[in-house]
């Protein structure tokens, strides 16, 4: 019988998603189909629910639920630090993940980036953010975080004991930084970044998880000066490829998903 997968979010019809966990079913021969699902915030729990007993293998959490839908799972130990899931997988009970992490740090480290002891700036205190900073913070990287609504930082730092900033300390930030990484939504579908060109004269490794654009304004400029530059796809295909290993305990051809993924953001 065919399984099914698929994401929930709202919205959710740009997700790519289901063109790179598709890929890489029919790839491995596996008879499962991953699908988009627009829920509303209110139908939340009913939607996860259902899904466990229509027999879904799992699903993926977008915005704006990632929060939200711990209340429906079981978060594994780094969902509930981090505090936000991901990734739920339908056993006996409902499991709670938080792929982000993990796919943001293989990101950092298949590009040859050593976390461990850097001083790491992350600009932005959203989810995503969220899940960035804690994974580098256990890593053992020096982390700050600068977001342009300070008490989001605070939040996120606070718990595990970082740094915080507002924007107005960037200029400072950037010089002090050996690794930027941008986790804001600056960048998206528009030619901005939050980083003026001539900060970045001495900086090393630029990674920003915006995906569309693929290369985004700060990443032209940081490759422009000579830094190291690391795009969103490579995430999201690894936070993607964590998720999939959860479901099925396969790991999944992550080139091939990633080819998927770069060939739809050129269409
Ligand atoms: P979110 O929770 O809504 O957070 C958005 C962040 O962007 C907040 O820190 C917000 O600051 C900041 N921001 C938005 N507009 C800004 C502006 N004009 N100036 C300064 N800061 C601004 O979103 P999220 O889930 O963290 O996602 C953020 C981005 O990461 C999105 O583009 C998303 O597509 C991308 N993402 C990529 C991956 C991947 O796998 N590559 C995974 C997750 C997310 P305030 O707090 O001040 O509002």
């Amino acid at each position: 019988m065919k399984r099914l997968l698929g994401i929930i979010g709202h919205p959710v019809h740009h997700s790519l998603s289901p063109i790179m966990h598709n890929t890489a079913l029919k790839y491995l021969g596996i008879d499962a189909e991953y699908l988009a699902f627009d829920v509303l915030p209110e139908e939340l729990g009913h939607a996860v629910l259902g899904a466990k007993a229509l027999g879904f293998l799992g699903l993926n959490i977008t915005i704006p639920h990632k929060v939200e839908v711990m209340k429906f799972c079981t978060p594994d130990k780094i969902s509930s630090q981090i505090g936000a899931v991901n990734t739920i997988r339908f056993d006996s009970e409902i499991q709670g993940f938080n792929t982000d992490a993990t796919g943001a740090y293989r990101s950092l480290k298949e590009a040859g980036v050593e976390v461990k002891g850097a001083k790491v700036l992350i600009i932005g205190a959203g989810g995503a953010a969220r899940a960035v900073s804690y994974i580098l913070h256990i890593k053992g990287a020096e982390v700050v975080v600068a977001n342009r609504t300070v008490s989001k930082a605070k939040e996120i730092c606070d718990r595990l004991g970082m740094e915080y900033s507002g924007l107005d300390k960037l200029p400072q930030l950037v010089r002090w930084a050996d690794i930027i990484i941008n986790t804001t939504s600056v960048g998206m579908q528009e030619d901005k970044s939050l980083i003026p060109k001539r900060l970045l004269d001495s900086t090393k490794v630029v990674f920003d998880i915006v995906y569309n654009p693929v290369e985004t304004r700060l990443l032209k400029d940081a490759k422009e000066v000579g830094a190291r530059t690391i795009d969103g796809v490579k995430m999201l295909v690894y936070q993607g490829a964590e998720s999939f290993r959860i479901w099925t305990g396969i790991d999944p051809p992550v080139d091939l998903m990633e080819k998927a993924v770069r060939k739809e953001l050129k269409n």
